[in-house]
């Protein structure tokens, strides 16, 4: 069977699932897994479509110093022990600066054209290129395509692509991207079979796990989102702080004597709910907490959503709809709820019962603003754009004239 392999590749973890190209065209996952501690402990763990599990191995560490090790080591076993070897991979990569609005397929053009956005996403984009690299020397064949998370922004109107900054800068890329995209494209598309009736009008969706962010869409299109040049921005996540003064980093590097990298390092890894609570960066821990300083971030989580989604419903004068997803979002009952308290004053009235039961619609049927959950799967938009891409690819191209 024909199968396509999705890899996520960060800093010392790749991530990979494979799906299975039934022969109507659809998709069919078929196993997650993941090896992490790259370069340190190396473990690669892999489950089936039902969780079941398919390995737990430890590695030495110099059989898996590195990305590119990482990904032979994981293919040799999908091929060796699985028999898998997919038509494509698809890889999700997190910027494809003003560039490409849609997935690409890759070539080394391509590639070196991405490779210019690492100053863009430094902590992230030359790990999802890492793989890429390494797939396009090993196998020049094996069609690869990238999956950006800014390409679902890319139509943004030009008001709400630029800061207020002298307009060579814009052009050089320094614009307002936002991000998730894979994951708000992948609720857009869910919209019209979960909530026809507002898939078509003002949505705000809460993307809230890990990384958090919220976008405006109209008609499952975005026209606006929190996050901006870098994932940075906007909300108070796991370990970033969200929206903060520019003056607070110039305070930083003038007063605190601090580097560059040591500015980089503690917006990316030591802020956030982390860095307020000084407790944990994870919502499970901090819920179970009782210090009062997790109960502090907690709040201040919940507020900035809230003020978010003000900022949003301006920018798409009225709202239809507000949709939650991803890890908080999708699990966290009692952060729902507490958001929804916060948007009531928008005509939002959540249904504690179908909220606790996790529910795909969350509000009372009297509730002017319905509000659902939708679980997010960046990972099968990945797949379906790698498809989509691949069978492009081998129609036959129409013949066409210059223009
Ligand atoms: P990422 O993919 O960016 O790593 P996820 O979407 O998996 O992030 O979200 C991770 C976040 O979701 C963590 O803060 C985790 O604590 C939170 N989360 C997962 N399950 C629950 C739950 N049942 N209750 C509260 N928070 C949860």
């Amino acid at each position: 069977m024909d199968t396509i392999l999705v890899v996520n590749a960060g800093s010392s973890s790749v991530k990979f699932q494979v799906f299975a190209v039934e022969g109507d065209g659809r998709l069919q996952r078929q196993l997650k897994g993941q090896m992490d501690g790259i370069g340190s402990r190396p473990r690669l763990r892999a489950s089936g479509a039902s969780g079941e599990p398919l390995a737990d191995r430890a590695y030495p560490i110099e059989a898996v110093a590195d990305i590119p090790a990482a990904m032979s080591v994981a293919g040799a076993w999908l091929k060796d022990e699985l028999n898998i070897r997919p038509i494509a991979v698809g890889h999700r990569v997190v910027h494809g600066g003003a560039d490409y609005a849609h997935p690409v397929l890759i070539d080394p053009v391509v590639v070196s054209r991405l490779e210019r956005y690492a100053p863009l996403a430094p902590l992230h984009q030359p790990h999802n290129l890492a793989p890429i690299k390494s797939l396009l020397s090993n196998f020049p064949a094996l069609p690869q395509v990238a999956c950006f998370d800014t390409a679902f922004h890319r139509d943004h109107d030009p008001l709400a692509d630029h800061y207020a900054i002298p307009h060579q800068l814009h052009a050089e890329g320094v614009r307002r991207y936002g991000f998730h995209g894979l994951s708000y494209e992948y609720v857009a598309k869910r919209l019209p079979q979960v909530a026809p009736e507002v898939a078509v009008g003002r949505v705000i969706v809460a993307h809230l796990g890990s990384g958090a962010s919220m976008c405006a869409m109209r008609a499952g299109r975005s026209v606006e989102s929190t996050m901006g040049f870098t994932a940075l921005d906007g909300l108070a996540m796991g370990t970033r702080p969200g929206q903060i003064d520019p003056g607070v980093i110039l305070y930083l590097i003038a007063f605190n004597g601090m580097s560059v990298s040591q500015v980089q390092d503690f917006l990316y890894r030591d802020c956030g709910l982390k860095g307020l609570s000084g407790v944990s960066n994870d919502m499970r821990e901090l819920e179970a907490s009782a210090d009062p300083r997790a109960a502090f971030a907690i709040d201040y989580f919940v507020y900035r959503i809230g003020l978010s989604a003000g900022m949003l419903a301006a920018a798409l004068q009225g709202i239809d709809a507000f949709v939650f997803t991803a890890g908080i979002g999708e699990n966290s009952v009692s952060i729902r709820a507490r958001i929804a308290e916060r948007l009531a004053w928008l005509g939002i009235v959540l249904d504690p019962a179908e909220n606790a039961r996790h529910a795909t619609r969350i509000s009372r049927s009297d509730s002017r603003i319905p509000v659902y959950v939708v679980p997010t799967d960046e990972e099968l938009m990945i797949a379906q754009h790698t498809l989509t891409l691949l069978m492009n690819q081998t129609l036959p191209s129409p013949k066409s004239e210059r223009i």
